[in-house]
């Protein structure tokens, strides 16, 4: 008899390069496509009402998808663990595909119910489609530990096989004969939740900067492929004025939630390249970028004794810095759910080693809750490396929360546009308002210290003593490493007990 299969959707939410959803659907009689919410959850998590509607809007065009090819997507209401046994007796299922998760969480879970279900004699097919090359693979390959550089990453990765080509979206003709049976109720049942049903009030709620969904990743891959210059010449992230606002090319939350393939993207890349250099092989630095997110599981991280203060953690989050850079960032990052690269290194800077020394766990939660890319690792990882904290030791390198926006954007468009109470300075004191004589506070309506803060740190003083606190851990560091008896991590704890 042919299989009733269901695919279990979590990230990967596409048809396109979804091998283990073509597993699904291959020679089974039916197919179910599932992705389970949990209402209780969602209301009650950590996650910001932008990456909500980012997902639902993501199960809609996943759910509209589906039924072009006369299937639905199922949204169950509850906890896989809970659920599957049911579904699995109710629906007749012997057969259960996903996407490999890598991260600690997943892999926890996954495991479960893969235990679950050959208990239920459900076959489970699991394929990797999240990233371009296994990372189990990458670890194994480096004597079971995570590579701690960049470069040595890179060298595995170059032992590897090139990464797989995208398999096919899925098709009418694919689907054949296997079908989904959909009962009458299934919107009632199993329909995309709204975000009031998941308990959000969203009144005010401006408009979605960032439309979720399959469909929309394709339009934005393709317009973001056009620039073929920007391939040609590839460089590292630039920030101008321009680049500072959500582009209509950016890709970040899309391979978050896997509405785009980071196949797909490393193949055309690769294509259009060849296409404008005429037949030359890509550069490594073109997949830099792309690379980064494979780039996981450093487990090393140097414990500094960061300060708790849980009202300068609170200013800078909620932007009340006083540093109209600082305050516009995460401004945008609140309002919008993406800020540029180098704007998440001049906030992370200076909540870190910078001005404010709270440990770059603290800024990473918030990124976590407010970031529509939100990745569990690269998150972290850039915290680690922004604040020197691992990978990176160059801490004498500090952004200045004032000259790095001023060169930025010099007239000051990206600050009067996020906090428009310091509209009507002029460009000549935008990024240091308390600097402004008084009466050009009050031609500006705002008067600093009343209608806006003034600067909550003395920039240049706490960052001389950040660098020095930062210098003499480095040299304890290096001091314990001539020792040569201990393990990195037992060196971290010793610097952390040590309160140094
Ligand atoms: C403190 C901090 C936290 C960050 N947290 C995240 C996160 O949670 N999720 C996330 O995807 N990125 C994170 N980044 C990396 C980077 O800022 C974003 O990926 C980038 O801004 C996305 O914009 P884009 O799509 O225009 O990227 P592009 O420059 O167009 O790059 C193309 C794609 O490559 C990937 N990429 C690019 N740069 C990086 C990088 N440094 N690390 C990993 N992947 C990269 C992204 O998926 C991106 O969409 C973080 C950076 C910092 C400094």
């Amino acid at each position: 008899m042919a299989p009733n299969s269901i695919h279990w959707f979590r990230k990967g939410l596409r048809l396109h390069d979804n091998p283990a959803l073509r597993e699904a659907v291959k020679g089974a009689g039916t197919v179910r496509c599932v992705y389970f919410l949990d209402p209780w959850f969602a209301g009650s998590s950590n996650v910001g009402v932008n990456r909500w509607r980012f997902l639902l809007q993501c199960l809609e065009d996943l759910d509209a998808s589906l039924r072009k090819l006369n299937s639905r997507l199922f949204v169950i209401r509850g906890q896989p663990a809970n659920v599957f046994p049911r579904l699995f007796k109710e629906w007749k299922i012997s057969r259960l595909t996903f996407e490999y998760d890598s991260e600690p969480f997943g892999k926890e879970r996954d495991a479960a119910i893969k235990k679950l279900a050959m208990e239920a004699g459900v076959e489970v097919i699991v394929k990797i489609s999240h990233t371009l090359y296994d990372l189990d693979k990458i670890i194994e390959l480096n004597g079971a530990q995570p590579p701690l550089t960049y470069k040595r990453f890179q060298t595995l990765i170059s032992r590897l096989d090139p990464p797989e080509m995208p398999v096919e979206t899925l098709s009418d003709s694919f689907m054949g004969r296997c079908v989904t049976p959909i009962s009458e109720d299934h919107g009632d049942k199993y329909g995309v939740p709204s975000l009031e049903e998941l308990g959000f009030d969203i009144e005010g709620l401006p408009t979605a900067v960032w439309p979720g969904g399959e469909t929309e990743a394709l339009t934005r891959i393709e317009r973001h492929l056009e620039r073929k210059a920007w391939v040609a010449n590839f460089e590292r992230p630039r920030m101008n004025a321009n680049s500072l606002l959500a582009s209509p090319t950016g890709l970040s939350p899309y391979l978050r939630f896997g509405c785009l393939s980071c196949r797909l993207f490393y193949f055309k890349l690769t294509d259009l390249y060849r296409k404008v250099k005429k037949n030359s092989s890509p550069p490594l630095s073109l997949y830099g970028q792309l690379l980064w997110r494979e780039w996981r599981g450093n487990p090393i991280c140097v414990r500094i004794p960061w300060d708790r203060n849980m009202e300068a953690l609170a200013k800078w989050a909620e932007a009340k810095t006083g540093f109209p850079w600082i305050d516009a960032i995460m401004t945008q990052l609140r309002q919008e759910g993406w800020i540029h690269h180098l704007a998440r290194h001049a906030v992370a800077c200076f909540l870190t080693r910078g001005d404010l020394w709270i440990s770059w766990e603290e800024g990473m939660k918030v990124f976590e809750e407010l970031l529509l890319d939100a990745d569990w690792s690269v998150n972290a990882g850039s915290w680690m490396w922004l604040s020197c904290s691992s990978f990176f030791q160059q801490f004498f390198h500090c952004y200045c929360p004032v000259g790095f926006g001023r060169r930025t954007d010099p007239n000051g468009d990206f600050i009067r546009r996020y906090l428009p109470i310091l509209r009507g300075f002029p460009a000549k004191y935008i990024y240091d308002p308390w600097n402004a004589p008084e009466s050009v506070q009050a031609a500006a309506k705002c008067i600093i210290g009343v209608h806006y803060p003034k600067p909550m740190v003395h920039h240049a003083e706490a960052s001389r003593l950040n660098i020095e606190r930062m210098k003499q851990i480095y040299q304890q560091l290096s001091r314990y490493r001539g020792l040569g008896k201990i393990n990195q991590s037992d060196l971290c704890c010793h610097l952390f007990l040590k309160g140094c």
